[in-house]
């Protein structure tokens, strides 16, 4: 068992049993005598593997059968070029909720494609909310509405899912995949880069409905076209073969624990004694409005900033690590993913109450 635990945004925490078992696995993958990396995509072993793969995610997020999973590469920053080529279909404008920093980099990027509508910002407000739903300015025509549904750098969370009426509706969720049910029947596509809750950098998760697919703009890569990727099963090229593989192991983790309703009361339970212990510490605070705080990116900063550097080293020698704050918020913020067990955030949680007694 490894003596730290990591609270990184991302790349982040693994589970334990899947390290071990990639580990187990690492010289001789089932009998094959070779390293998952080392397979053709194309041979039997490993289009079992990515096969495998496919079927637990969409039994986990129960994924209805007219939609397609894509297993890309590129990262989640590729779908915000991809989304417009592939889902404009025609049309000049799309909606955009701006909640946070990579609502913004969805924007800039779809604004070299369309005409951006923003539907609600709460960039006046620091990012710390989402706007009331009476000050959304939806466009009932436009191609799709965007949203992220968590702001991992802000660490705020929609609380549910958005009504935007009969307009396909888009999510960012790299850094709430799997951490709760999520109903993919009410959305056009859903995207994800893996490297925050699912497995390592590398793998980018876009789950697709297919009535939406082929018609894209002219122009599109061949690699950005979903169609293309949908009709040659994520390998028109190859794909990023171990890093599939680990997330595959990761898709049966979660199965295990008893899937994603299992999962979400564990992460809730984990949020909710963290964010009591910063409200009732007096010594700590978080910035965003209670109804939309983070289950996943938890930051907080300390009453005197002066002692963020103490704090942090301290944190360290406890086996606490990266805890720093996003540059942009500053302070501390805490990951607190699937991976992250449950003993983490107590840990965490007794450090930050010894903390703030030996320095009040
Ligand atoms: C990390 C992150 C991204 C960017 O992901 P990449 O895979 O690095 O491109 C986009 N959106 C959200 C919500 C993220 O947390």
């Amino acid at each position: 068992m490894s003596s730290v635990f990591n609270f990184s945004a991302g790349p982040a925490m693994l589970p334990q049993a899947v390290l071990k078992q990639a580990q187990q696995e690492f010289l001789d993958w089932n009998g094959s005598g070779m390293n998952v990396m080392e397979m053709s995509h194309r041979g039997k072993e490993f289009m079992s593997i990515a096969a495998k793969a496919e079927a637990d995610l969409r039994e986990v997020m129960q994924i209805p059968d007219n939609y397609k999973v894509l297993f890309l590469q590129g990262g989640a920053s590729s779908q915000f070029a991809a989304i417009p080529m592939n889902l404009l279909r025609g049309k000049k404008t799309a909606d955009y909720f701006n909640t946070g920093q990579w609502s913004k980099k969805a924007i800039s990027e779809a604004k070299k494609f369309c005409d951006v509508n923003i539907v609600a910002s709460s960039e006046d407000e620091n990012f710390s909310t989402v706007p009331e739903k009476d000050t959304w300015n939806l466009n009932p025509d436009a191609a799709y509405v965007h949203y992220t549904t968590n702001e991992t750098i802000g660490g705020v969370e929609f609380d549910a899912i958005p009504d935007v009426g009969d307009v396909p509706l888009v999510v960012d969720i790299s850094s709430t995949i799997l951490s709760r049910p999520v109903d993919v029947s009410k959305f056009a596509l859903i995207y994800a880069g893996a490297q925050k809750n699912v497995g390592p950098a590398g793998l980018t998760i876009v789950i697709v409905r297919d009535d939406l697919i082929g018609d894209v703009l002219a122009g599109t890569p061949t690699m950005f076209d979903y169609k293309v990727q949908a009709d040659n099963d994520s390998m028109y090229n190859t794909p990023p073969t171990y890093a599939l593989y680990l997330s595959g192991l990761v898709f049966q983790w979660v199965k295990d624990l008893g899937g994603l309703p299992a999962m979400g009361e564990i992460n809730k339970r984990k949020a909710d004694k963290l964010y009591a212990a910063i409200d009732d510490s007096g010594f700590y605070q978080n910035p965003v409005t209670p109804k939309y705080r983070s289950w996943m990116n938890v930051p907080f900063t300390l009453n005197d900033a002066s002692l963020d550097a103490d704090f942090l080293a301290g944190a360290k020698e406890a086996g606490l690590l990266t805890l720093k704050g996003h540059r942009s918020v500053g302070g501390m913020r805490a990951s607190i993913y699937n991976a992250m067990p449950e003993e983490g955030v107590d840990t965490l949680i007794s450090y930050m109450q010894e903390f703030a007694k030996s320095h009040s």
